[in-house]
C-alpha cells in the first residue's frame, strides 16, 4: 500500500491530471506531474512539475526516481520511454502500447470475445478500396494512432469518395470500419485492483457532437439499459485480459443486436466527470485509491443521476451564468485561450 504522504507522479498534465491530482491532495498525497508544456492546467494544483518531452529518457528516470508510484492521464506517449518507470507505472505500458493503436486494441478486444463493427486494417489506398468492396458504405476510417476527439477520421459515404477521405488521414496506417447504426452511445467504467477487485459506477450514455462529447447522463435511457450488463461483462474480460490496474473506459455503441465496443481509454474519461458531484467516489479518487492499493471506495450514486456538459470552446464564456446557477457544479480547466473544439472546463447538475 502507498500511504498518505507519498508523492504520486502523473505522466500528462491536461485537465484529467488536474483533476486527478485534486482527488489525491484530499487523500493526503501529492502529485508530481511531467508535461512538457509551459503551464499545463495540473500545474496549478500539483506539488511537483517537471517540464520534459515524453521521451526524455533522463527526465523520466528522475522523476521515477522521485515518486512512490506513477500514472498516465493520456495515451498517445511513447511505451518504450516509459517502460523505464518499470512496475513504478500503473497501469502498465502494456495497456497503454493496446489502447494506442486502433488495430490492436480492436485485435485484442476481440480476443477477449467482445464484438466490434466490422473492421479491416488499411496502409493503402488499394486497401482502403478493398476494405470499401469487403464491408461496403458507409466507412470510416481512422488512423491507427494519435487520434482523439473525432481527429484523424473521415467517412467514405460512396465508393467513389476512397481516395478523398484516404487522403485526409493524411494516408497513413489505419483501420477502417464499417458505420453502426446505434441506438445511442454509452461507456462503461470500470476501477480495477491488483488482486483483481473492482467496481463500476452506473454507466452514463453519452452524445457527440463532431466526434467530441457533448453530455454524459446517468441514469441512461430505456435504450441503452438492457446493454449494460453484458457490456460491464466485457469490459471487466478486457480489464483483466489487461492486467488493468486503474480506471479503465470502454466506450460502447448500444446496437440493435447489442453492444458493440467502440474504443478503450487506460484511464479516467470525459464521461466519468459527473462522478466527482454525481457518485459517492468519483473515477478520479478511485483511481488514486487503486493504484495506491487503497481499498475500494462505494460507487453508487449520490442522488437520482446527473448530466454532465462540456464546456468546449467558447462554451466557457458562460461562466457568469453558471456560476450563479443554484445546484450547478462548474470546473473550469484553467487552460487559457478558448480555442474552437478545445474542452475548457465541464458542468455537471445532480438531479433528485
Ligand atoms: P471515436 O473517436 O472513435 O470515439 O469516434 C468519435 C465518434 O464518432 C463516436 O463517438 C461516434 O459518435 C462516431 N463514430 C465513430 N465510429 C463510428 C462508427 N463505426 N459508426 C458510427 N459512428 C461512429
Amino acid at each position: 500500500m502507498i500511504p498518505p504522504g507519498s508523492t504520486i507522479g502523473i505522466v500528462g498534465g491536461g485537465q484529467l491530471g488536474r483533476m486527478l491530482s485534486v482527488a489525491a491532495a484530499q487523500l493526503g498525497y501529492r502529485t508530481h506531474i511531467l508535461d512538457p508544456h509551459e503551464h499545463p492546467p495540473a500545474a496549478d494544483v500539483a506539488a511537483f512539475v517537471t517540464r520534459a518531452e515524453y521521451d526524455d529518457i533522463v527526465a523520466l528516470r528522475e522523476f521515477g526516481g522521485k515518486v512512490a508510484i506513477a500514472t498516465y492521464e493520456f495515451e498517445n506517449l511513447p511505451v518504450a520511454a516509459l517502460d523505464v518507470l518499470g512496475a513504478k507505472l500503473l497501469p502498465s505500458t502494456r495497456s497503454l502500447a493496446i489502447a494506442q493503436d486502433r488495430g490492436r486494441e480492436k485485435a485484442f478486444i476481440e480476443g477477449t470475445g467482445a464484438r466490434v463493427t466490422p473492421w479491416r486494417t488499411v496502409s493503402s489506398l488499394d486497401d482502403v478500396q478493398n476494405a470499401v468492396a469487403e464491408l461496403g458504405t458507409p466507412l470510416v476510417l481512422k488512423t491507427r494512432r494519435y487520434g482523439y476527439d473525432g481527429k484523424g477520421q473521415a467517412w467514405i459515404r460512396e465508393a467513389g469518395g476512397a481516395a478523398t477521405a484516404w487522403k485526409t488521414i493524411g494516408e497513413e496506417p489505419a483501420v477502417a470500419e464499417a458505420a453502426v447504426d446505434f441506438v445511442a452511445e454509452f461507456s462503461v467504467i470500470v476501477a480495477r485492483w491488483e488482486d483483481g477487485r473492482h467496481a463500476f459506477w452506473d454507466s452514463p450514455e453519452n452524445e457527440h457532437g463532431e466526434g467530441i462529447l457533448r453530455r454524459s447522463t446517468v441514469p441512461c435511457s430505456g435504450g441503452v439499459a438492457p446493454q449494460v450488463a453484458k457490456a460491464q461483462e466485457a469490459a471487466l474480460r478486457i480489464a483483466e485480459a489487461l492486467g488493468h490496474v486503474g480506471v479503465l473506459t470502454v466506450e460502447f455503441f448500444a446496437s440493435r443486436d447489442g453492444p458493440l465496443v467502440n474504443e478503450i481509454a487506460p484511464r479516467v474519461h470525459n464521461s466519468g466527470h459527473w462522478t466527482i458531484e454525481g457518485a459517492v467516489t468519483s473515477q478520479f479518487e478511485q483511481h488514486i485509491r487503486a493504484i495506491c492499493g487503497l481499498p475500494p471506495g462505494i460507487t453508487g450514486l449520490t442522488r437520482g443521476g446527473a448530466v454532465m456538459d462540456n464546456l468546449i470552446g467558447e462554451d466557457v464564456q458562460r461562466w457568469p451564468e453558471l456560476v450563479a446557477e443554484r445546484g450547478a457544479h462548474l470546473h473550469i480547466y484553467g487552460k487559457g485561450e478558448p480555442r474552437p473544439g478545445r474542452k475548457m472546463g465541464h458542468v455537471t447538475r445532480v438531479v433528485r
